[in-house]
């Protein structure tokens, strides 16, 4: 099962597809978590990506497509994926089109999670996780049971994503709007647009998705 899910940044796709993907046994893809290993690890699209994710716009097509092109060639891939953050722009998904025709492999849906755009801005300026296990936390709605200590692994360490302060956040909006929600609509001509209400309880998202799913 191959999947996308849509939506602004803050929407809950991460979230979403870590639980989808752990369910099915499939992949979680999310080209914004590729390409902040590869600033992590300084290559050459690391370097080329830093400063354009710093300010909150969209990394080139090329380099995007590239990247998820190698990835779903990998073993891990073959039962399936679900793409988080990808595509983000018309000739993205144009392009992905063609590759996955090119590898004999079927888009099975692609799922929007519809927010209120109020909700966006604080959903992601709150949000930080702990930098020993990855577990995701929000200074309003999801603390630590015991404050400063992680629930999951007891590290007294948390992070912040460089592109999660308002600013940022305001032109990675932006960058939605204008590259990013075309989409739906050019997935709703081809008949394979769904859309779930992001703004229900985690779990109750998952349940909507998985009723589509199934
Ligand atoms: P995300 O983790 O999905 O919020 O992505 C973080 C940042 O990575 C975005 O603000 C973009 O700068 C970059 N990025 C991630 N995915 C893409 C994509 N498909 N196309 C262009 N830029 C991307």
């Amino acid at each position: 099962m191959n999947l996308i899910l849509l939506g602004p940044p803050g929407a809950g796709k991460g979230t979403q597809a870590e639980q989808i993907a752990a369910k099915h046994g499939i992949v979680q893809l999310s080209t914004g978590e590729m390409l902040r290993a590869a600033v992590k690890a300084g290559t050459e699209v690391g370097l080329k990506a830093k400063a354009i994710m710093e300010s909150g716009g969209l990394v080139s097509d090329d380099i995007v497509v590239g990247i998820i092109s190698e990835r779903i060639d990998e073993a891990d891939c073959a039962n399936g994926f679900i793409l988080d953050g990808f595509p983000r722009t018309l000739p993205q998904a144009a392009a992905l089109e063609k590759l996955l025709d090119s590898k004999g492999k079927t888009l099975d849906a692609v799922i929007e999670l519809k927010v209120d755009d109020e909700a966006l801005i604080e959903r992601i300026t709150g949000r930080f996780s702990c930098s020993k296990c990855g577990a995701g936390y929000h200074d309003k709605y999801k603390k630590p049971a015991k404050d400063g200590v992680c629930d999951k692994c007891g590290s007294t360490e948390f992070t912040r994503r460089a592109d999660d302060n308002e600013e940022t956040v305001r032109n990675r909006l932006m960058a939605y709007y204008r590259e990013t929600a075309p989409l739906i609509g050019y997935y709703f001509a081809k008949d394979r647009h769904q859309s779930v209400d992001g703004m229900a309880p985690i779990d109750e998202v998952t349940k909507q998705i998985e009723a589509i799913l199934s």
